[in-house]
């Protein structure tokens, strides 16, 4: 089904989640579809327990990115799912459609097995996550939050590292970086180009966007980041290890910082990021310019207010000419806290399944739901048992695929871990 926010809707997969739901025996006052917009459908299916707790919410998104035939290989439909060679292909089979796929298919086994769990385990598959106007979870909290109110939640974001096609590392993710944009603008009174002046509103954009990109923000971390550091120091080569065993001894450490710096990935992990992504300026190529604008794409480390973000730049910039646009008022979202219900079962169970890989708590630098429902005071942890190679990653790219033996895994994990969840005494 094209759940794509531009071109499909997301209410046919809820409503056909809603009728496996039906057919297996759930009352219908526990399967609900909930459409804010008629092609903005969700679905909230509770699975009753015991009631001993508060639930355990599973979410997963049923939109996805937008995926052009003709961008595909030509083998390949994106909205068909193919199995091929040892792999599923179609949109979504990474992001985030296995794992809203693998969580039905899970309760429906729970239920087959006639499993009572000792808390309800509510599933919401949701619309608009990627984007769009109607994004289901920030509707369910605001209009629905009894259906969906959690002790926690299991999310998207986190998963396993294949190296060589082995298991290498499980990820957590507990936290994520919060996104805002700030406009940067130049104004000038121009004039005609064949008299130049000094004053230009080009050359003072530049100028300002060099000193933005000189500057760096300082470490900062928090619960999730500074195990994430330790842990990723048992896998990493000897002198980046040292350097993240030495930055969360002590942030201010400037040689290990730089060190550690060296791979994007991790200096984004490591402060605040602040870079241009857009440029324009200029009105005729025989004027001078009158006004110059950039874009400065802001990822914001947690719990820090926007507006000290935005302070930092025009320091940063020192030129009060430049205007830099306000900051965007943005809910604060702290780092869900690493509890030991959670992660104890998630290290044994990869363990058991994955072998003796480190289980690596992590702050997305990208966005996911998860940050609305920690908003909301509900802690999220990307989850999933879903191993794939990163360097192949194609979510929202081409030819989009998983592993199928991932696949299947991941759903086995997922069980496993949910069972775990849900009775008082550990069970495997
Ligand atoms: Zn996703």
């Amino acid at each position: 089904m094209n759940t794509a926010d531009s071109v499909g809707s997301t209410t046919p997969a809820a409503e056909a989640v809603a009728k496996r739901f039906l057919a297996a025996g759930f009352p219908a006052s526990d399967v609900q579809v909930l459409t804010p917009r008629a092609d903005k459908g969700n679905v909230v299916v509770r699975y009753r327990g015991r009631g001993t707790r508060k639930p355990l919410l599973l979410l997963a998104h049923l939109d996805v990115v937008q995926a052009l035939r003709s961008d595909w290989s030509p083998e390949l439909d994106p909205f068909k799912l193919t199995e091929r060679d040892g792999w599923f292909y179609g949109r979504g089979t990474a992001d985030d459609k296995a794992m809203a796929a693998i969580f039905v298919a899970n309760l429906l086994r729970l239920k087959q097995e006639r499993y009572v769990p000792d808390r309800d385990i509510i599933l919401a598959l949701t619309a608009d996550e990627e984007g769009g106007p109607v994004n289901g979870v920030r509707y369910l909290l605001r209009d629905h939050r009894d259906l969906i109110d959690a002790a926690y939640a299991i999310n998207e974001g986190g998963g396993g590292a294949l190296k060589d096609g082995k298991p290498f590392y499980h990820s957590v993710q507990a936290t994520e970086k919060v996104s805002a944009n700030f406009r940067l603008t130049a104004t000038n009174k121009g004039g005609h180009s064949s008299v130049p002046r000094p004053d230009n509103a080009i050359y003072e954009l530049a100028e300002a966007l060099t000193r933005v990109a000189r500057y760096q923000f300082p470490v900062e971390l928090n619960e999730v980041t500074r195990a994430f550091f330790e842990r990723t120091a048992t896998v990493e080569s000897p002198d980046v290890a040292a350097a993240m065993r030495a930055i969360v001894r002590n942030p201010g450490d400037s040689a290990a910082a730089a060190l550690i710096s060296v791979q994007p990935r991790f200096n984004s992990m490591l402060r605040t990021t602040c870079v241009a992504t857009r440029l324009s300026g200029g009105h005729a190529n025989n004027a001078l310019p009158q006004t110059a604008t950039a874009n400065v794409n802001c990822r914001i480390v947690p719990n820090k207010p926007p507006d000290e973000v935005r302070q930092t730049l025009v320091r940063a910039i020192g030129d009060t000419s430049i205007e830099v646009s306000r900051a965007p008022a943005l809910d604060p979202s702290a780092p869900s806290p690493l509890l030991p219900e959670l992660i104890t079962p998630v290290e044994r169970l990869t363990r058991e399944m994955f072998g003796n890989v480190p289980v690596i708590p992590t702050m997305s630098t990208g966005a996911t739901d998860g940050r609305a429902l920690r908003s909301a005071g509900i802690p999220t942890y990307g989850v999933s048992g879903l191993f794939g190679d990163p360097n192949d990653a194609r979510a929202h790219g081409r030819d989009e695929r998983m592993l199928v033996k991932s696949f299947f895994d991941g759903q086995e994990f997922l069980y496993r871990l949910m069972k775990e969840l849900t009775s008082a005494r550990p069970v495997s």
